[in-house]
């Protein structure tokens, strides 16, 4: 079978199946722009076709088990169901009006195995394939249909490491971002990663101003090396050398999340703003979000906007996230709420 989102392949069963390109260009943009649901995208079909059609293209998709709304902001956490039974989770953030981004998973499960983060506690289970990585977000762009808002950003950050699967990564960025396809802008996009430094080096080189995350945490690298096991390997110093020097098109997201007693000291904040220097950063502070079993303490409101103070005294540009969702465990790191190849 041909996937819906190898767009290459199916242009090719359009011209053995004398479908026109204007005819198979209706049929994209009702799948992939309106998200009309299946049976008005075959409709676009000449009739004559449709049964061939539906034989040889899958429409790949994901059973919504269970979906959760937040009841203090804009949050849906969907809890998906793979063919053979894994759960994985997607979540929606209606962050202001029409600016809706959804964040999906990449792997069922996690081998990171960083020390604050739900996920890792379900280990890694599989890589998702690029037809379940996409089908999070036709599903999504459906359930918003339904509002009547549109998806405007996609971002790699719920379960799993989206650099440990980059060939199904990149054949789904390819998808995202194909004009004949979602059609996403590049700076709608972001991958976030617990920083593997050769697979940064190939996403950079194949996807120049497609928005890259590093998961730094701490600037120190013992520090670093006990929150992430895989700092170990892909050292503070091996990380730096991929680095876009300061004046580059694109800065490089850096993500650091704030624990208390951990990497918040004064020592952390110098070894930061010197770790940084040079480079074209943008940092984002993230609130530690809590989870059952985790050791670690957020750190209060007033401590984390003098750290930010800090940062931007020495000149860096900071973004003081607040937590989306963080009442029905849909935030970074909470991903986790059910257990891998779950039967129901
Ligand atoms: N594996 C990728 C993407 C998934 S996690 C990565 O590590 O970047 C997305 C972000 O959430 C990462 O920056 C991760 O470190 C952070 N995160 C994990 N657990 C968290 C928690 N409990 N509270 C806040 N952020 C967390």
């Amino acid at each position: 079978m041909i996937s819906v989102y190898d767009i290459d392949g199916l242009a090719r069963w359009a011209s053995a199946h004398g479908v026109d390109e204007p005819t198979l260009k209706r049929f994209r943009v009702a799948f992939f722009k309106k998200a009309l649901a299946e049976d008005d995208c075959l409709a676009m079909l000449p009739p004559s076709v449709r049964a061939a059609f539906q034989a040889a293209v899958a429409l790949p998709s994901l059973d919504l088990v269970a979906r959760q709304d937040s009841s203090r902001d804009g949050a849906t956490k969907l809890s998906l169901r793979t063919a053979d039974g894994h759960r994985v989770e997607a979540v929606i953030l209606r962050v202001a009006s029409g600016r809706t981004s959804l964040c999906i998973s990449s792997q069922v499960g996690c081998a990171a195995n960083c020390q604050f983060c739900a996920t890792a506690k379900l280990g890694l289970a599989r890589n998702l394939t690029t037809d379940e990585i996409l089908a999070q977000v036709s599903l999504a762009q459906r359930l918003l249909r339904a509002e009547a808002r549109t998806l405007r950003n996609i971002v790699f950050m719920g379960m799993g490491e989206p650099l440990h699967n980059e060939k199904n990564l990149y054949a789904a960025l390819d998808t995202l971002r194909n004009p004949r396809a979602f059609y996403f802008a590049d700076r709608h996009l972001m991958v976030s990663t617990v920083g593997m430094v050769a697979a940064m080096g190939r996403f950079r080189e194949r996807f120049p101003t497609v928005n890259l995350a590093l998961s730094l945490h701490s600037a120190r690298q013992e520090v670093r090396r006990d929150l992430m096991p895989a700092a170990k390997s892909q050292t503070l110093e091996k990380l730096r050398a991929v680095f876009p020097p300061q004046g580059s098109p694109s800065p490089l997201m850096i993500e650091y999340v704030l624990l208390q007693g951990v990497n918040d000291g004064p020592d952390d904040l110098t070894a930061l703003i010197d770790y940084l220097r040079g480079a074209e950063v943008h940092i984002n502070l993230i609130p530690f979000n809590p989870h059952p079993g985790a050791a670690f303490t957020p750190v209060g409101k007033a401590e984390r906007e003098a750290f930010a103070h800090a940062l931007r005294r020495a000149g860096y540009k900071v973004t003081l996230r607040r937590s989306l969702g963080d009442d029905i465990a849909a935030a970074c790191g909470q991903l986790a709420g059910v257990h891998a190849r779950s039967g129901n």
